[in-house]
C-alpha cells in the first residue's frame, strides 16, 4: 500500500501554541497508514464535509455595534447527522474547529453511537459580556447557522463557555423561528424543557469511568492514589467530585486564574461549594496553598487530568509530569511532541477521543429522549453510559493489545475503522 507522505500546506495558525488541525490530520494519516488503507481515506476523513462562517453582529449596553465571528464544522455524517458542542473563546479559529469536529466524529465512532461530528465556536471573550450581550450573541450566531442544523442534520451542545442557559436561548431561537418546538435540535438543554438528566455530570463521570478501567489494568488500588486536575469548569468539577466518591485523593487544582494545593487532599464537596454559584474561582478557594499551573504538571501524582483546553502537555513540561496516568478530559490536551515525551516515560494515556466521550454519549440519550418525548431515570442513564463507556475503553484496549501500540493510536484506529466500515456499506469503496 502506497505511504501517504507529508501533507503539503499545513496551515500556521495556532491555538496555544500548536495547530489542533495539523496533529488531528498528522494521527489520522498515522492510523490511516497502520492500518494498511488506501491513502483516499485519509483524504476523506481530513476534511470536514461542510464549514461555515458566519458573522454574528450585535447591539452593544454601550450602544455601539459590535460583529463577532462564528463557525460551523461538519465533519461526517456517515453514520448520523453530525453533532457536538458550540465552544465562546477568544482563542477559537477556524483550523481549531475543524480539528474538535474530527474529533467528535472518532468519539462517537469509538463508543457506536450513530452520529457523525460537528463542532462550532464562536471568537469572544464571553467574561467582557454582559448577560444581555451573552444571550444576543448566542441568539444570532444560532440564526445564522440555522440552515444548516436540525435533528436530522446537525445538533449542538455545550462546550468551553457554554452552558444549559446558553443552550435554553438557543433552543428558543430556533423554535421560534421554526414555528414549533423541536427538542432534539440541540442538547445539554435545561431539564424543564427536554434536557437529560445526568448530561450535566456526563463528561465528568465518563471520565472517572475509564480512570477506573485504567486502574484495572495497571493495578492501581484507586483510594490510594493522588490526583492533580487543570481546569474547575464542568469536567473538571464533576470529574473531582466522582473522583472524590471513590476515595481518590486529589491534591491540586487550577484553574484560568490560579491554582490550589493541599497534600493531605482538599475538601472536594467543600470546594464544589465554593464555586457552585460561578461567582468564585477554583483557586479564590482559602483551604489550600497556592500553586501555579506548571508547578501542579509537575507534582508527585499518580494521575494528571488536563480538564482544559488544547495544548497544555507540551515538550517543556512533559519532562518533569511524575503522573503513571494522564487522563485528558480536554480535547487535544498533548502536543505531539509533549505526546511522544509521555510515551517515552511509559505514562498511560487515557486519550480524548475515548475519555471524555461521555458528553456526547448522554447528549445522544439525550437526543433519543427528546425524539421519544418519553424520558428514562438517572439511575438508567447513568448505567446506560456506564456500559458505553466501558466498552470504548474495553475496544480501544484490546486494539492496544493487537497492535502493540499506545492507547491513543489504539482509539485512533478503533474509530477510523468504524468509520470506513461505513463507507463500505454506502458503497464508497469496496
Ligand atoms: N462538547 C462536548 C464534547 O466535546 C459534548 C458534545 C455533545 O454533547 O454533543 O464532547
Amino acid at each position: 500500500m502506497k505511504k501517504i507522505e507529508s501533507e503539503k500546506v499545513e496551515s500556521d495558525i495556532t491555538t496555544h501554541g500548536v495547530n489542533p488541525y495539523n496533529v488531528v490530520k498528522s494521527l489520522l494519516k498515522e492510523s490511516v497508514n497502520r492500518l494498511g488503507y488506501n491513502e483516499n481515506i485519509y483524504h476523506v476523513l481530513k476534511k470536514p464535509m461542510r464549514m461555515l462562517e458566519v458573522s454574528i453582529p450585535v447591539r452593544m449596553d454601550n450602544g455601539t455595534l459590535e460583529n463577532f465571528t462564528g463557525y460551523r464544522a461538519q465533519h461526517i455524517d456517515i453514520l448520523g447527522p453530525t453533532k457536538g458542542g458550540i465552544r465562546f473563546h477568544p482563542l477559537v479559529n477556524i483550523d481549531e474547529v475543524k480539528a474538535l469536529s474530527i474529533w467528535m466524529s472518532l468519539k462517537s465512532a469509538i463508543l457506536d453511537l450513530p452520529l457523525g461530528g460537528g463542532k462550532g465556536g464562536v471568537i469572544v471573550d464571553p467574561e467582557k459580556l454582559s448577560e444581555r450581550e451573552l444571550e444576543t450573541l448566542s441568539r444570532t450566531y444560532i440564526r445564522k447557522i440555522t440552515p444548516i442544523i436540525g435533528p436530522q442534520k446537525d445538533i449542538p451542545a455545550p462546550d468551553v463557555n457554554t452552558n444549559p442557559e446558553v443552550m435554553g436561548w438557543m433552543i428558543d431561537e430556533f423554535d421560534q423561528l421554526r414555528g414549533y418546538n423541536i427538542p432534539g435540535m440541540l442538547t445539554g438543554k435545561p431539564i424543564i424543557i427536554g434536557g437529560s438528566l445526568g448530561r450535566l455530570e456526563a463528561t465528568g463521570r465518563g471520565v472517572v469511568l475509564t480512570i477506573r478501567e485504567a486502574a484495572k489494568v495497571l493495578d492501581m488500588e484507586l483510594d490510594k492514589t493522588t490526583v492533580a486536575i487543570q481546569g474547575f469548569g464542568n469536567v473538571g468539577s464533576m470529574t473531582a467530585k466522582f473522583l472524590h466518591e471513590l476515595g481518590v485523593k486529589i491534591v491540586a487544582v487550577t484553574d484560568a486564574k490560579g491554582g490550589i494545593y493541599r497534600e493531605e487532599g482538599l475538601n472536594i464537596p467543600d470546594l464544589l461549594e465554593f464555586v457552585k454559584n460561578k461567582e468564585n474561582y477554583a483557586s479564590d478557594y482559602t483551604d489550600a496553598e497556592p500553586i501555579t499551573n506548571e508547578k501542579m504538571f509537575s507534582l508527585p501524582v499518580d494521575i494528571l487530568i488536563p480538564a482544559a483546553v488544547e495544548n497544555q502537555i507540551t515538550k517543556d513540561n512533559a519532562p518533569s509530569i511524575q503522573a503513571k496516568v494522564v487522563a485528558e478530559a480536554a480535547n487535544g490536551p498533548t502536543t505531539p511532541e509533549g505526546d511522544k515525551i509521555l510515551e517515552g516515560k511509559g505514562v498511560f494515556v487515557i486519550p480524548d477521543i475515548l475519555c471524555n466521550a461521555g458528553g456526547v454519549t448522554v447528549s445522544y440519550f439525550e437526543w433519543v429522549q427528546n425524539s421519544m418525548n418519553y424520558y428514562w431515570k438517572e439511575e438508567e442513564i447513568n448505567q446506560k453510559l456506564e456500559e458505553k463507556m466501558l466498552f470504548g475503553f474495553d475496544t480501544v484496549f484490546k486494539m492496544r493489545e493487537e497492535k502493540q501500540c499506545f492507547m491513543r493510536d489504539a482509539a485512533y484506529m478503533v474509530g477510523i475503522n468504524h468509520l470506513v466500515k461505513a463507507m463500505h456499506a454506502r458503497g464508497w469503496i469496496k
